[in-house]
């Protein structure tokens, strides 16, 4: 026999036609590739699939038992044949149009075996389209499941097109036959392997692909996980390595500067999370090392003065300081509140400025030429200490005089390019320091494999006298009378002095026609456009109603702000450009529209806005769909917690783990295929500490080529992702 290895192509092991099927269906095409397609699960003869749990649409591999069959002549003279499988409780309806695969009614009542196609409904049968089967015990055929799976586990592939669960089962046992344990190099290290006591890479997928037992597919996915994990975390090891060699100035904290002088008149005292991530900060501005870390602080958790006391210290050393943010709403707003929490230390240059003051300078895309102008000349000057600004800030145009300090706001809409493009924004061979804040909480082994390559800190509490937020499902279509009540809770509200915001899902002006849902007879979203008007002269009628959305003119939407800031408006239609940032204390309630469109963390950014003051926050999500669906219980746990952890947790396990991979683009999707972000948290941080050990001892991984090589696969598939995406 000749050797086979794992980077031979498929069709020198199977043939053309079947490679050709598993690489049109599946993107298989060496052999390593095969033997990395692992079954999703395993079924047992003697246990029956439950059919409940099948989606439509699905491919779906099921042991079921025929309950009955019939041949009936059709209208045209054809004969159909029809068999009706079922798990014990439902019922499945498998139909041939042709007797050649029925043949000779094999399909007896009380056989068993395995039967596969896609999941689908016909009028109210479900049914398994295009099936597939493999009786256990078959008189007719010579190969029957019985003899394939002699009392093992039966793997079930994700199947396709052209290629049943089973005969890729086929394909990968041949492979398996054919291949020597020794042609399977494994990367891993001896004296780790056994430490953690994980079987060899040969054994581990002999076993995920053949087990013998439930013990056995246990061992091998423990050792497919730890593979995973550990190629992620050695990437992020490097890339830390890497960025901390590269040098930073260095900001000591300067005694009697403009921090000394912030903090002596700050009018309330910091909490203890913002103390402690603040001597982080403090000390890491001090090294002569970048630092790059995460400052993740729930909704109103105070990440403003965190980040404006890091900047001061960067202007007090000498050094400029930049703070991003998502828009320009935003951006605008930043500016004007660092300016009112400075006072006279952000005035310099002006009448009444304090002695050591320093300067902010707002920059956006859409500023007049002429401001921008001056803003540009400013910041290359050096007059800015301070720079606010959107992404127009990391244009090439952009020159600082002497950055030091990165801050990057609300960083789930900031991707991992756009902190690379930052890190080169300093002069020379100097790198400034980054900050990243997020207000969306994210799960630490999130954390660790999405945002590895920054270090992570947390501020769990909100400051003192923050009043909670009560919020509640409005169900206006079954309850209609509660949406009037909705109205009349926004007029109290403005009774009292306070403000409320309205948020729908969409614009509504011309360029943002609506959708036409194509066969759902849904109603597209509520629009910002519509909602406002019919508020205005409807159930909001007499008070100041006003639209912001981010399609407005950069300066009209800064009016609105301001006017909103001024409490010379009342209640103000939005669309979710008020999610991030924005602070009026005065806002206490705030009504969302078709909650329903929104995801659960954005649902909780968004209430966010109201109880900054001290006035207890009112929340309501009006939604139109019926109790009791998946959606309506996502927006009931909304309603029943407040802790943006928890929420966080709970919008991963809704949100399919493939998707934040891919859009955050570290670690890749196609290198993890066993590790779950949510369940494997134990590997994860393992992985972790024995990556960054490792890559403190040899950063290159000179020594460890099998390593190397792993690595240099993951970089290499996470480009091609990136080049897709382009
Ligand atoms: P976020 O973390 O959501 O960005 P902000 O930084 O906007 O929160 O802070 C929200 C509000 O809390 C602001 O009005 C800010 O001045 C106030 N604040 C921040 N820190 C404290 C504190 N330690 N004590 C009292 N109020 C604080
Ligand atoms: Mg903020």
């Amino acid at each position: 026999m000749t050797a086979v290895s794992t980077a031979d192509k498929l069709v020198s092991v199977l043939g053309a036609k079947t490679a050709k099927v598993l690489e049109a269906g599946l993107e298989l095409v060496t052999v390593g590739d095969l033997l990395r397609h692992y079954p999703h699960r395993y079924a047992e003869r003697g246990e029956l699939t439950k059919i409940a749990g099948l989606e439509i649409g699905e491919h779906a591999t099921v042991v079921a038992e025929v309950r009955r069959s019939v041949v009936t002549t059709s209208g045209k003279g054809g004969v159909m044949c029809k068999a009706i499988i079922t798990d014990g409780t439902r019922e499945l309806e498998i139909t041939f149009f042709n007797k050649g695969k029925f043949h000779n009614g094999k399909l007896r009542p009380g056989k068993r075996g395995l039967f596969a196609g896609k999941v689908g409904m016909f009028r109210t049968t479900l049914q398994l389209a295009h099936p597939d089967y493999m009786l256990f015990e078959d008189e007719f055929d010579e190969v029957t499941a019985a003899e394939e799976w002699a009392g093992a586990l039966i793997p079930v592939y994700p199947a396709t097109k052209g290629l049943n669960s089973w005969e890729i089962a086929r394909c990968v046992r041949q492979t398996l036959d054919m291949i020597d344990d020794e042609a399977i190099d494994d990367p891993m290290q001896e004296a780790l392997r056994g430490e953690l006591k994980l079987p060899a890479l040969a054994t581990a997928l002999r076993r995920i692909h053949l087990p013998a037992s439930y013990e056995e597919v246990g061992s091998a996915k423990k050792r497919l996980k730890w593979d995973e994990a550990f190629a992620v975390q050695l990437l992020l090891a490097q890339r830390r390595n890497a960025f901390t060699e590269r040098v930073a100035a260095s900001c000591p904290r300067r005694a009697g500067g403009i921090l000394d002088q912030f903090d002596a008149k700050l009018p309330f005292t910091l909490t203890a999370g913002q103390q402690e991530v603040g001597a982080t900060l403090a000390e890491e501005l001090t090294a002569r090392h970048p630092m790059h870390r995460l400052v993740q602080g729930d909704v109103g958790s105070g990440k403003t003065i965190v980040a404006l006391r890091a900047m001061l210290q960067a202007v007090d050393a000498g050094r400029q300081a930049a703070m991003l943010a998502p828009t320009e709403v935003l951006a605008a707003q930043h500016a004007r509140s660092l300016r009112e929490l400075l006072g006279d230390l952000g005035m310099a240059g002006e009448l009444g400025a304090a002695e050591q003051s320093t300067t902010i300078t707002l920059l956006t895309g859409s500023m007049p030429t002429k401001e921008k102008r001056q803003a540009l000349l400013d910041i290359a000057s050096g007059v800015s200490g301070i720079v606010v600004g959107t992404h127009a800030l990391i244009q090439d145009t952009v020159s600082f005089a002497e950055l030091g300090l990165v801050v990057i706001d609300e960083q789930h809409r900031f991707g991992v390019e756009q902190r690379d493009a930052l890190r080169n924004r300093g002069s020379g061979d100097i790198v400034p320091h980054v900050l990243v804040m997020t207000a969306t909480p994210i799960p630490r082994t999130v954390a660790m494999t999405v945002y590895g390559d920054l270090e992570v800190s947390a501020m769990r509490e909100l400051p003192q006298g923050r009043s909670p937020i009560a919020t509640n499902v409005v169900p206006s279509a079954e309850k209609p009378a509660w949406l009037d009540r909705a109205w009349s809770r926004m007029r109290e509200e403005v009774g009292k002095g306070h403000q409320a915001y309205v948020v729908c899902p969409r614009i509504g002006d011309d360029e943002d026609k609506p959708p036409k849902d194509g066969g759902s007879d849904r109603r597209p979203p509520l629009a910002v456009m519509d909602v406002a008007p019919g508020l205005a002269n409807g159930p909001l009628k007499g008070l100041k109603v006003a639209a912001l959305h981010g399609r407005m003119p950069p300066d009209e939407k800064d009016a609105v702000m301001r006017a909103f800031a001024a409490n010379e408006i009342q209640v103000l239609v939005a669309t979710t450009v008020i999610e991030v940032g924005v602070n009026v204390p005065n806002a206490t309630a705030m009504v969302i529209m078709d909650a329903d469109r929104f995801g659960v963390s954005q649902l909780h950014q968004l209430r966010g806005r109201v109880g900054r003051g001290s006035a207890p926050g009112l929340c309501l999500l009006v939604t139109e769909l019926p109790g009791g669906t998946a959606t309506r219980e996502r927006l009931d746990a909304v309603a029943s917690t407040t802790d943006g952890f928890e929420l966080a947790q709970l919008d991963l396990e809704i949100r399919r783990e493939g998707d934040i991979l891919g859009s955050a683009q570290s670690g890749t999707r196609s290198g993890l295929k066993m590790l779950s972000l949510l369940h494997d948290r134990d590997v994860i941080e393992l992985a972790r500490q024995e990556a960054t050990k490792l890559i403190a001892e040899d950063p290159t991984l000179a020594q460890q080529p099998g390593l190397s090589r792993v690595l240099s696969e993951l970089v290499d598939a996470e480009r091609a992702e990136y080049l897709d995406k382009s």
